[in-house]
């Protein structure tokens, strides 16, 4: 052990031995791994070994793909055998609905370009000959699926670090960290203090307690899970060759052979939670004991899917522990608030996701760009209110619950709810409102009027609310529609240096006093990192709007780039609130709130004015998402009520209505309008996504700005463009695949129902030179080929002149 290190990883699992790999392979030198006991003997040791490439995100599907092309590398670099069997494995489907998920999973394979088929119960039979099928509606078969020897894989990966470079220091444990003045960490272990630049938090079952040694508390905790293995099993003596993997989606359990018997794995809906801080330090290589009186339900239907495990003892029962977070992806990237604090862990599947770990990390550390839009597994999707006890044990247990259990796109699941309330949540839910969670936030969906006793049908086509949904917008477009803005984050950015800062941190020119821009903000490589919303109140003092979910993975940001004085930042997301109020008849219910002139000429497009309104200073900006004349209304939260019962009154006989998300959605995709984490994420560029017209490059230097000239220079390779999906009765949600005579061509970011223009429309980015052509397309839409073509202009208003009116 040396006294000084460029980075030390804690924890020696597959986690942290990923990471230590990669950041050796990339070229870091003095990089160390430090493990408490031996390699493995946290959550890794008793691991099943399974892998596939299948996850509901598809961005982590494409790096779970990554993990697993990996392994052969891996061996090959250590010399260590991985002990990999690629089996191959089906997920089954015993109802009309799960195979409609599965053939819609099918298509978003399609579009990752991960190969997937669709098989019959009869080739099932043939694949695995000892699962039932005579209920069976099919399964999806993924040929990238296997197990392999989790003791082997992780010292494969060790192995491989130390070729590179790396250090590995056993039985040693990390004892405290203590952050030096100059940001790097004093480390202290059982056998000494070291420095270190970076600290990576790789601790597994431990995570929790590393994080609290620097005072984060990170969404993570320990879950008991139940696996046994069997004897060998006279079908499979039989047979000369491997059976394939089986996920029995409907019956909670998956299925691996191990050697002539079988493991079987269980989730069962009634979860237990283990040490919900994490593991003791002295827990060792230890078993939990089985509790199979509470997983019986669940093992039973295992042995009516499998019949031939009736017949056969039971070798071994694993209960063991490992970490779930609220959504059940990993925690990866730069700790919030904490210089050079990273984290790897949550990962509840390390041997389909380890190696993407440390990838990305290691891409992130040396780069400062994790290379993908990872932001399903960032650290930073969650605030603090993800880590507290009692919302993390919910939603933890409600993802383990629901591992296998069907997931709507239209579901609104109730763990951890109602957590954070605007003042006028009553009073919109008397209205009608279907409520959504966004980051916590509790924000309305639709309203469904008259109707307290409205149940929506989760399904993966359109719902019972389409007409609810269709009433807002056509409200909207013909008189008006209030929309609680609770999903909007708000930044003030104050202060002698505030231009000046602001000018470097945006791509777009500022604007001037009284003036609203919007603003594509992007890291060096030139990939979006944010599509905010820039009014100027005074000459040093600006307000940024973006998204509420965002407000961590944005704080983050800034505070990176903040300078050491002449600008203060605040987050203002949960002081103001309000509303966005759309349609011909705004100006009019406006103009009934306050003095102020709000005709065209006085208040036009893209101008901001704090103004007197409900007895306090709002901030009006004259925007709109809706493609209409519109208006957003920001007030201290404690006016928000007061500003809702004034529009409503001044709104009541001109046809105002209260609208919810996925009206919008629908509104903003007849006028073709992007939105973060669809068409605009971190893997996109001003030049594919159209926000390089709002991009200055003629200003002077900004983040971003050498990588977006060079783009400018070659042109982006992807376009995005509107679709016409000739639709029957469901529409485009995300990640379908775009195909042009069967060939894939592009993929689509967002779809709905356009109420208005009555055509079911979707954003998509496709290859270039199929943006400007005529060609025959086609959009799987639950999984069904769908004849598509694109839009050259919005579907609505494409002037824009209703907008500027
Ligand atoms: C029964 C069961 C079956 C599973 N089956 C599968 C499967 O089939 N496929 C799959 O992909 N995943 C499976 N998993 C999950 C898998 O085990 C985890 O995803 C994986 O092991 C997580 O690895 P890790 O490196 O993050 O954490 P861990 O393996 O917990 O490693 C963390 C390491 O950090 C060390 N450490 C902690 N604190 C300190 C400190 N202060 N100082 C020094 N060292 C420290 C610990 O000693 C430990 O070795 C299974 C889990 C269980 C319980």
């Amino acid at each position: 052990m040396k006294s000084q290190y460029r980075v030390v990883v804690i924890g020696g699992g597959i986690v942290g031995t990923s990471v230590l790999y990669h950041l050796a392979k990339f070229g870091w030198r003095d990089v160390a791994l430090i493990e408490r006991g031996e390699l493995t003997c946290g959550s890794t040791w008793h691991a099943a070994g399974g892998f596939h490439v299948l996850n509901s995100n598809p961005n982590i599907a494409a790096l779970q793909d990554y993990t697993i092309s990996l392994y052969e590398e891996v061996a090959r670099e250590s010399g260590v055998s991985v002990g990999m069997h690629m089996t191959g494995g089906v997920s089954l489907a015993a109802s009309a609905e799960r195979m409609q998920m599965l053939k819609t999973e099918r298509a978003m394979y399609d579009t990752l370009e991960i190969e997937t088929r669709l098989v019959t119960p009869e080739e099932i039979r043939e694949l695995c000959p000892i699962v039932e099928v005579k209920d069976l509606l099919g399964g999806l078969y993924d040929a990238h699926e296997g197990y392999m020897d989790p003791h082997g894989t992780t010292y494969a990966y060790a192995g491989a670090a130390k070729k590179h470079g790396a250090e590995i220091i056993l039985r040693n444990r990390m004892t405290e960290l203590q952050q030096l003045p100059d940001g790097r960490w004093s480390v202290i272990t059982e056998n000494g203090t070291l420095t270190a630049d970076h600290v990576v938090n790789a601790a597994g079952l431990w995570a929790r307690k590393v994080g609290n040694m620097v005072g984060v508390n990170l969404p993570v905790t320990p879950m008991q899970h139940h696996y046994l293995i069997t004897e060998d099993v006279p079908e499979l003596v039989a047979l000369d060759r491997e059976i394939v993997s089986i996920t029995d989606l409907e019956g909670f359990t998956y299925l691996q052979p191990e050697r002539k018997g079988v493991l079987l794995g269980i989730y069962e809906r009634d979860p237990r939670h283990w040490q919900v801080d994490g593991a003791e330090w002295n827990f060792g290589m230890d078993l939990l004991p089985p509790d199979i009186d509470r997983i019986l339900p669940e093992l039973s239907i295992g042995f009516e899917r499998f019949p031939a495990l009736q017949n056969v003892g039971i070798r071994r029962w694993v209960n063991g522990a490992f970490t779930f977070t609220p959504d059940g992806n990993p925690l990866v990237g730069p700790v919030p608030g904490k210089r050079n604090y990273w984290v790897a862990c949550g990962c509840m599947g390390g041997f389909s996701q380890g190696g993407a770990l440390g990838l990305t990390l290691a891409q992130w550390m040396i780069h400062g760009d994790p290379g993908a839009d990872i932001f399903g597994m960032d650290v930073a999707r969650y605030g603090a209110f993800a880590a507290q006890d009692d919302y993390l044990k919910d939603m933890t247990r409600q993802f383990y619950a629901r591992r296998f259990v069907i997931s709507y796109p239209n579901e609104e699941l109730p763990a951890g709810r109602p957590l954070k309330t605007s003042p006028c949540y009553e009073a919109l839910k008397s209205e009608g409102a279907v409520y959504g969670c966004n980051w916590g936030m509790e924000t309305p969906q639709f309203f469904a009027p008259g109707r307290p006793d409205f149940i929506e049908r989760p399904t993966l086509r359109r719902s019972n609310a389409h007409d609810f949904v269709g009433d807002e917008v056509r409200a909207t477009r013909e008189a008006a529609g209030m929309f609680e803005s609770a999903v909007y984050a708000r930044y003030e950015v104050s202060g002698p240096a505030a231009a000046q800062w602001l000018d470097h941190l945006l791509a777009s020119k500022l604007p001037r006093i009284g003036r609203v821009r919007l603003a594509p903000m992007l890291n060096p490589a030139g990939k979006l990192m944010g599509d905010l919303t820039v009014s100027r109140l005074a000459g040093d003092r600006f307000w940024l709007i973006g998204s509420y979910y965002l407000q961590a993975w944005h704080m983050r940001w800034f505070d990176d780039h903040l300078p050491q004085s002449g600008v203060s930042l605040r987050n203002l997301s949960d002081a103001w609130m309000g509303f966005a109020v759309s349609g011909p008849a705004s100006r009019e219910i406006i103009s009934r709130l306050t003095d102020q002139n709000m005709s065209n000429a006085a208040f036009p497009f893209l101008t901001c004015l704090q103004m007197q309104m409900v007895g306090t200073d709002a901030l009006v900006a004259r925007l709109s998402l809706t493609g209409e004349l519109g208006y957003e209304v920001n007030v201290p939260v404690t006016h928000q009520l007061a500003l809702y019962e004034a529009l409503r009154s001044a709104g009541k006989e001109l046809g105002l209505r209260s609208i919810g998300n996925r009206a919008l959605d629908s509104l903003r995709l007849e006028k073709s309008y992007g939105i973060w984490n669809s068409e605009f994420t971190q893997s996109c560029t001003p030049g594919m996504s159209n926000l390089a017209r709002q991009v200055a490059f003629d200003k002077g230097d900004f983040i971003g700005r050498d990588a977006a000239l060079r783009e400018r220079e070659t042109g982006a390779g992807k376009a995005l463009v509107t679709l016409c999906i000739d639709a029957a009765d469901a529409d485009a949600s995300g990640f379908e695949p775009v195909k042009c005579d069967g060939k894939l061509v592009g993929v689509v970011t967002s779809g709905a129902y356009g109420h208005f223009v009555k055509h079911s429309l979707a954003l998509a980015y496709v290859d270039r030179n199929i943006a400007n052509a005529t060609p025959n397309l086609t959009v799987d839409v639950v999984g069904e080929p769908r004849l598509a073509r694109i839009l050259k202009e919005p579907a609505h208003d494409p002037r824009g002149v209703r907008l500027r009116s």
